[in-house]
């Protein structure tokens, strides 16, 4: 889908009536795949907008915010620390040097994939007296330039993570391959939800596997007709990004594909 379909959001009625649209979306995915609306959150996503425009989302009612760097997210959890009930989920890859500024402001790290930043974040977290929740990143598109496990390293890599009691294992996290073609698209999202069965069978005690987060903008009701507990969406709510996903995927394609 062109980027050029999202106006940018500029007053507080421009963000309820995209918040609302995004919601009626969600809904008609879920009739169509027989699921419960409730089961499906919303998670707008606010990498690159500014403060001004981030607090009128606020106002339409926005209370969690997806940023997918730490640097970038942790300034406005800062700037914005008088809105006491917002919270900040981070989406991104995380380099074990920032995991400190995360367990300092973050609620929910949906791209774990490494044991060095588990490691990192929980000690951390223990010395922030915080816990985070997270999801594990799973690579489905099979495209080597995306972050996260491949699925066949996941079950393993479950398997660690009781070592680190700061993390609240909720389930799994995608980014499905960049192309405006469901009949590629779609199988990304039946992989994490096939993985998330098998994993169900053997995760060990305290690790939950109910959470997947799947689906973009350009692909979210897919996702939802996949059975996506959580969508991240950035542009359909705040409007086109001035910078391709190139820039915040450095290896992604600069073009659909
Ligand atoms: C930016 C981003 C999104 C949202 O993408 P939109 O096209 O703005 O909906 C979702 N997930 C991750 C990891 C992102 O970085």
């Amino acid at each position: 889908m062109s980027t050029s379909t999202y106006p940018t959001a500029h007053s507080v009625d421009d963000f309820r009536r995209n918040l609302t649209a995004v919601q009626e979306r969600i809904v008609a995915a879920c009739l169509r795949a027989s699921r419960d609306p409730a089961a499906v959150r919303l998670l707008p996503v606010s990498k690159t907008v500014p403060e001004a425009r981030i607090r009128l989302a606020y106002a339409a009612g926005c209370r969690y915010l997806g940023e997918n760097k730490v640097q970038e997210a942790s300034q406005k959890a800062e700037a914005m620390a008088d809105l006491t009930d917002l919270r900040w989920s981070v989406i991104g890859h995380l380099q074990t040097n920032k995991a400190k500024l995360v367990a300092r402001f973050a609620s929910e790290f949906q791209a774990l994939d490494s044991l060095r930043v588990a490691e990192a974040l929980d000690r951390r977290l223990q010395a922030e007296g915080r816990v985070l929740d997270v999801l594990v990143q799973v690579n489905t598109s099979g495209e080597a330039s995306k972050f996260g496990l491949p699925p066949e390293e996941v079950s393993s890599f479950v398997r660690e993570l009781p070592a680190f009691s700061s993390l609240r294992v909720r389930g799994l996290m995608t980014l499905a391959l960049l192309s405006a073609d469901p009949v590629r698209v779609r199988p990304c999202f039946v992989r994490l939800r096939e993985l998330r069965e098998r994993l169900r069978e053997e995760v060990p005690a305290g690790i939950a596997m109910n959470e997947l987060s799947m689906g973009m903008s350009g692909d979210f009701e897919l996702a939802v007709e996949e059975g996506a507990t959580v969508v991240r969406v950035g542009q359909a709510i705040f409007g086109a990004r001035a910078l391709p996903d190139s820039h915040y995927w450095p290896d992604a394609p600069s073009a659909p594909v």
